[in-house]
């Protein structure tokens, strides 16, 4: 059984070998510390979300989405496109649209909504709309990023955070063929390295070090 989601098809397109290393041989790359300020801030967020849900628009989104915030959705998108291969999605929120189509929603912490999209949002934004499709949701290719920012305060006064909407036009057509690209990686021998990592480079060159001097 082979589970994908957007952070592994993330991984597959940064580099083919990590993403084999990850899903065959199950080693990760490290990682640093976590800050868990995005999590509170994330409870936060949904909470504010929920006083609003089945009812009006959260007044935070108010003239950036069109809709309001959906009722009933599963909290996890899944879908099996071909035999063994499961995709599956976790949007924030969703959004009831006037005309009854469903969208996702995810909420971002930044200290302020970037100049544009990152492709690791559009490609998470993608697989939203490919799995409402796939789940038989009525949805449009549309997805909304939501940047929650801290206003500027001082450390010692009420801090509240300030929210700008990104609308994206989703690309769900590519996630078969990117699936499939998945698959066909993951049947083959260990990829090369990616091309603009340095890291398995600097890692042949320590090779020539002994462990100990
Ligand atoms: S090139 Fe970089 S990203 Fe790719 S396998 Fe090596 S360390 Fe990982």
């Amino acid at each position: 059984m082979i589970n994908l989601s957007a952070s592994k098809l993330n991984l597959l397109l940064d580099c083919e070998r990590c993403f084999w290393l990850v899903m065959v041989k199950n080693v990760k790359r490290p990682s640093g510390p976590i800050s868990s300020i995005p999590i509170k801030m994330d409870s936060i967020i949904k909470g504010y979300y929920n006083r609003y849900r089945g009812g009006i628009l959260p007044p935070i989104l108010n003239g950036q989405v069109k809709g309001r915030l959906a009722v009933g959705m599963p909290l996890t998108l899944r879908y099996e496109p071909f035999k063994g291969v499961f995709l599956q999605g976790r949007p924030d929120d969703y959004v009831e649209q006037g005309d009854e189509n469903v969208v996702a929603l995810d909420n971002k912490t930044s200290s302020k909504a970037p100049p544009e999209i990152h492709p690791s949002h559009q490609l998470q934004s993608d697989i939203y709309s490919y799995l409402l499709m796939k789940n038989k949701y009525k949805t449009i290719p549309r997805a909304y990023l939501a940047y929650f920012s801290p206003r500027e305060s001082d450390v010692d006064e009420v801090m509240t955070l300030t929210c700008s909407v990104i609308e994206v036009c989703t690309n769900p057509d590519r996630v078969d063929s990117l699936m499939r690209k998945a698959v066909q990686v993951l049947n083959g021998s260990i990829p090369y390295p990616g091309q603009n990592c340095p890291y398995c480079g600097w890692i042949q060159s320590l090779a020539k070090f002994p462990m100990v001097g």
